[in-house]
């Protein structure tokens, strides 16, 4: 039996930093995941790093330190106890449309990822940030990056293009990219896989709902339709975000409110979704709760939330020329089984029919609807898991 050396995969923040380490007994064993952890409030006196693995839970204190000495501190860990990694995957949001697919880094990708960095500013730089701090930490390991847009990159022009002057594309990059990639990737391929698909003729829907939210039509394993679009701040309503409102919306705040755009761009990112119409939390199983005891304002933002997915889906439904499953991922979709019944409600047009009983404990099968139903199915996604995967698929040639 041949050994396979952990992978580890990062995904940094503006403050924070996640990471795993996974690994598998042999060339056919799944990567299992041998530890996990958090770095947070990096920068800060409070700053922080927990971790996980089989023998527990611990803690070390950071003390104002930011993200290269939190890798540093992850390093002599990973070292002490499962030598050095293989490889390294890392999370990255922004690839423009300079990546289409994940790539082992060198020189031309990392100038690659600065030059996406405008159209996100919050997340290519400390991405890149870690990248650079584990090349000085591991200069012989080589590295990854996988990209939330490159599952989406094969959306056609009629799909990415917004209406707007020609020259905003061609000469800024305005066009939608989608996010969330990686999950949509490996959900919409575990429904192929579980309901045993012809992978040259099936349309899947995947509904990532977290604290950001988005949808995707994947026809034949490809991405052709999704919700987010230059920014994560387009389509679904989301814990703090606003999804979809009309545009013309920012010169009447401006005008009435006399807020400038940083103001709007702030309060639709951080003071909006069920946040906002709630008034009381961004937290879906906190708003079901508080809906379930009598809050109005918490009925009426989830009543926003599933309408608005329900009718994305059914926009998403018209990029397939059929339509095989419907597939629930994220905290929200993997957890809040009253969501999902709500939301297949509305869906009863694309033959969905949810089986209630199946919704409430999704089995082994995953299958939450009924036998004459389209099939609707809860698959729990592994983002980091495929980061590792993908990292292992390309570097193990090298
Ligand atoms: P992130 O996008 O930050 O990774 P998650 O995928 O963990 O977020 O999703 C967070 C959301 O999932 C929150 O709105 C949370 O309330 C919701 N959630 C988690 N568990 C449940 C549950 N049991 N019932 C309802 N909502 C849940």
């Amino acid at each position: 039996m041949t050994l396979k050396t952990p992978i580890l995969v990062i995904n940094s923040g503006s403050s924070s930093l996640k990471f795993s380490l996974f690994s598998g007994a042999s060339e056919t064993t799944n990567d299992t995941e041998l530890l996990s952890g958090l770095a947070e409030r990096l920068g800060t006196p409070e700053a922080v790093l927990t971790w996980q693995d089989a023998s527990g839970k611990q803690r070390q204190s950071l003390e104002g330190e930011g993200h290269e000495a939190a890798l540093a501190a992850i390093g002599k860990r990973l070292n002490a106890d499962y030598g050095t990694p293989a490889a390294i995957g890392h999370r990255v949001v922004h690839g423009g449309e300079a990546f289409s697919q994940s790539v082992v880094i060198d020189d031309a990708v990392i100038d690659g990822i600065d030059a996406c960095a405008s159209l996100a500013p919050l997340h290519n730089p400390p991405a890149l940030l870690g990248i650079k701090a584990l090349q000085s930490l591991y200069p012989e390991v080589p590295q990854v990056a996988v990209f939330d847009t490159a599952f989406h990159q094969t959306l056609a022009p009629a799909a990415f293009l917004y209406a707007v002057p020609k020259d905003w594309y061609t000469e800024l990059g305005v066009r939608r990219y989608g996010f969330h990639g990686t999950s949509h990737r490996y959900v919409a391929g575990q429904a192929v896989a579980q309901l045993q698909l012809d992978p040259n003729d099936h349309g899947v829907i995947s509904a990532h709902l977290g604290n950001g939210c988005s949808a995707t039509a994947v026809r034949n394993g490809r991405a052709v339709d999704t919700t987010m679009g230059l920014t994560p701040l387009e389509g679904l309503v989301m814990g703090t975000r606003s999804g979809d409102v009309d545009p013309g919306l920012h010169a009447y705040l401006a005008d009435r409110l006399e807020l400038s755009l940083d103001d709007i761009n702030e309060a639709l990112n951080r003071q909006s979704g069920l946040l906002g119409l709630s008034g009381l939390s961004n937290d879906m199983r906190t708003l079901i709760e508080a809906a379930d005891t009598g809050n109005n304002d918490a009925r009426l933002a989830i009543d926003v939330f599933c309408f608005r997915l329900a009718r994305k889906i059914g926009g998403l439904a018209m990029s397939l020329s059929r339509l095989d499953a419907l597939v629930f991922t994220g905290g929200i979709g993997e957890n809040a089984a009253v969501i999902r019944s709500q939301v297949l409600g509305h869906l009863s047009l694309l033959g969905f029919d949810c089986d209630e009983a199946a919704n409430l404990k999704p089995g082994e099968h995953a299958r939450i609807t009924r036998p004459d139903s389209t099939a609707a199915l809860v698959i729990p996604t592994r983002e980091e898991w495929m980061i590792a995967q993908d990292t292992r698929r390309l570097t193990e040639v090298l």
